[in-house]
């Protein structure tokens, strides 16, 4: 039947954005697992952008980013193959650190190692 086929390429996040396969096992390992937090993780805008080079970027304003939290809204990533060699889990903690009223553009913080962690974890669990 041609409406159930096309199914899970609409499969849509309650916050309406597509998600990549096995979002919702990378997410329970960064957000969760990781940085154990108890809230929700913003909505992710996956992007494959052409932003002239090798890997695909998120465009935003004429900018080029591997990933980009628009604060209190959402997080652009750009895909590039899986979660751990995509920005995923660096964009959760700057989401992380605005929920909790942190502003650290430059990763001066010592939670930043969080994020090697995690992708670590990500990787280790072929994600
Ligand atoms: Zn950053």
């Amino acid at each position: 039947m041609r409406l159930a086929s096309l199914a899970p390429l609409l499969a849509l996040a309650g916050c309406g954005f597509p998600t990549q396969p096995e979002q919702s096992r990378a997410e329970e390992v960064v957000w969760r697992g990781t940085f154990a937090a108890p809230d929700a993780p913003p909505p992710i805008e996956w992007r494959q952008d052409e932003c002239g080079g090798p890997l695909a970027g998120a465009r935003y304003e004429g900018q080029c980013y591997a990933g980009l939290y628009l604060r209190g809204d959402r997080a652009l990533v750009a895909w590039r193959g899986s979660f751990h060699q995509s920005a995923y889990a660096h964009e959760l903690m700057h989401a992380l650190q605005w929920s909790r009223g942190i502003e650290d553009p430059q990763h001066l913080r010592p939670e930043w190692t969080l994020v090697d962690a995690a992708n670590r974890a990500l990787d280790g669990d072929g994600l």
